[in-house]
């Protein structure tokens, strides 16, 4: 039996360091460095809500292949016809999911709970059982508006993570003037071994929990990794199905097909913003895009759309790595060939991995390629001290959130690597589902060229102002004014980003006052 224990437990003089502390680091520095109201810094350094709950889901019935040596012993298992194959459905981790009655009116033949397929397989049928999954909201600050942000379905998420990227968006709403707060959340799960009425049925369970939580005034989900229009329209449907009102709810949701309340130009915002970053950026220097070397981690939503607006302004791509692998061609790769790799239904991973167009490289190496600009476009922490000692490129435009660790932000000054940060670089996204709200809010529907037109504006217009604070350079244009944010001394430009959102976030609260 252990010791009682009589002595007294003494606080942890420093306490634990999360990926969240981590992520603060940062505001707190700009918080000093504009001596941030200390009531203000207390609001905004924890979220306003952290949600956990939980939502169960009915699987299918599904057929786990059997690695070939164990399939030996099967060796003389006839093949069973299925006489619906359209029933089958093939997920990336190689699992077939039976949909509908797929196996009716089949000669079936099954041994030991095995079957095997046309392809010659052997799988082993596992009866759909019901499973429970962990799910997140948190909702960081709403000063400046509802809260918004998207929603992730990936196997790494947690707390610590989502009040990271929650409070992200606290600061990229302000630095992109869009009248929201931030939020974050998902659920722990990788979308990739589910099917597609499985996941549809997790979220509308997901919904269904989370629908007292948000509205289109309170908390505006988008997508975000592992989701898509697809689920956001699944999430609008499952939050006003039978209100009387529906039409008008509609702004419950970001992200959504155009032919549904989407707004034009929305699933290209976020690349297209980091883009016209970059392209100010150079602007800056009197260059343009034509003939910069890139390469790109991370060929989803974002990186994809960075990299056909990017190479269709003279950009040439030469290396992108995904979860899946990595390709490499010093000739630059042909991103639209790329993109229709990728997007083949035959690519179930929807990988790089294997693009007949390029070289196979390790992801090491990845980060070695000299290229002008590099595009992290992928999931956060990816780019560490060690690998930004490496790094053989002149820019990073960050396209994911958080993909530099504080280490190597340190590592990128002292090497005079430049950054465009996150909060400015991919606020493209949160800036046209503003768009989009106030389409569905108006009932109207703009133009992909108005859409980008005011993009452009709004992105370069406060990228410049980031710029100023970051140069010591107070100024007005025709186009901005950095007077009011510049701090009487020269900061690197991640400094620069916070320092402009928390000066937006602090005039609500000391013009409008607290309520209590
Ligand atoms: P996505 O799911 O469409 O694509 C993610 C890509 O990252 C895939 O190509 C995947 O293979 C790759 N990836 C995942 N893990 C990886 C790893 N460990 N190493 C290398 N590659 C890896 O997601 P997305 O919407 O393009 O989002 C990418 C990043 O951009 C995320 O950090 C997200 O938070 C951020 N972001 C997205 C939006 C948006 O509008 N979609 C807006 C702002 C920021």
């Amino acid at each position: 039996m252990a010791e009682p224990q009589n002595f007294m437990r003494v606080a942890d003089p420093s306490p634990k360091r999360t990926l969240y502390t981590d992520a603060m680091e940062i505001f707190h520095r700009a918080a000093d460095t504009i001596g941030l109201a200390p009531r203000v810094r207390l609001e905004l350094e924890e979220p306003d809500y952290e949600h956990i709950f939980y939502v169960t889901a009915k699987l299918k019935d599904r057929l786990r292949p059997l690695h070939p040596e164990a399939a030996r012993s099967f060796g003389d298992l006839p093949v069973t016809q299925v006489r619906d194959p359209n029933g089958l459905e093939r997920l990336a981790d190689g699992q077939i999911l039976l949909n509908g009655k797929a196996l009716l009116g089949s000669d079936v033949m099954i041994r030991r709970g095995h079957l095997r397929l046309a392809d010659g397989g052997v799988y082993q049928l596992i009866p759909g059982e019901s499973q429970r999954f962990k799910a997140y909201r948190v909702q960081h600050n709403q000063a400046r508006g509802p809260y918004k942000g998207g929603i992730r379905y990936h196997r790494e998420v947690s707390l610590d993570l989502f009040k990271a990227l929650a409070a992200e968006m606290t600061w990229k709403t302000a630095i992109a003037e869009v009248p929201f707060g931030g939020g974050k959340g998902g659920i722990q799960i990788d979308p990739r071994q589910y099917g597609k009425e499985e996941l549809e049925a997790i979220t509308l369970r997901f919904m269904y929990k989370l629908k007292r939580l948000i509205g289109p005034n309170i908390d505006i989900p988008a997508p975000d990794v592992g989701t898509n229009g697809e689920i956001m329209a699944l999430m609008m449907r499952q939050y006003l199905d039978g209100e009387s009102e529906r039409h008008v709810g509609r702004a419950i949701v970001t992200g959504k097909d155009v032919r549904i309340g989407g707004s034009e130009g929305r699933v290209k915002a976020t690349g297209q913003g980091v883009i016209y970053c970059i392209e100010d950026y150079y602007a800056d220097r009197g260059e343009t895009l034509k003939g910069k070397t890139f390469s790109v981690q991370g060929f989803g939503n974002v990186g994809s759309n960075a990299a056909e607006i990017m190479a269709g302004l003279g950009g040439r791509l030469l290396a992108v790595n995904d979860s899946d692998g990595t390709v490499f061609n010093p000739d630059g790769i042909d991103v639209a060939a790329l993109l229709a790799y990728v997007s083949d239904p035959k690519n179930l991973k929807r990988s790089v991995a294997g693009f007949p167009g390029a070289q196979k490289i390790e992801k090491k190496d990845f980060w070695e390629v000299p290229t002008e600009v590099l595009i992290p476009a992928a999931l956060g922490g990816e780019i560490t001290g060690e690998i930004a000692e490496k790094l053989k490129c002149k820019l990073i435009a960050e396209g994911a959130n958080g993909p530099t660790t504080p280490e190597a932000d340190r590592v990128l000054l002292k090497r005079g690597i430049d950054l465009i940060p996150d909060i400015i670089a991919n606020a493209g996204g949160v800036t046209v589902s503003y768009y989009e709200w106030i389409q569905n809010k108006r009932m109207e529907s703009w133009t992909e060229a108005e859409v980008n037109a005011k993009l452009e504006h709004a992105l370069k217009r406060n990228y410049r102002i980031i710029r100023d604070i970051s140069r010591n350079n107070p100024r007005k244009t025709e186009m901005h004014d950095s007077r009011p944010f510049t701090v009487g001394k020269q900061v690197e430009p991640r400094l620069a980003a916070m320092i402009l959102a928390l000066k937006r976030i602090e005039a609500h609260y000391i013009i409008e006052g607290f309520s209590q």
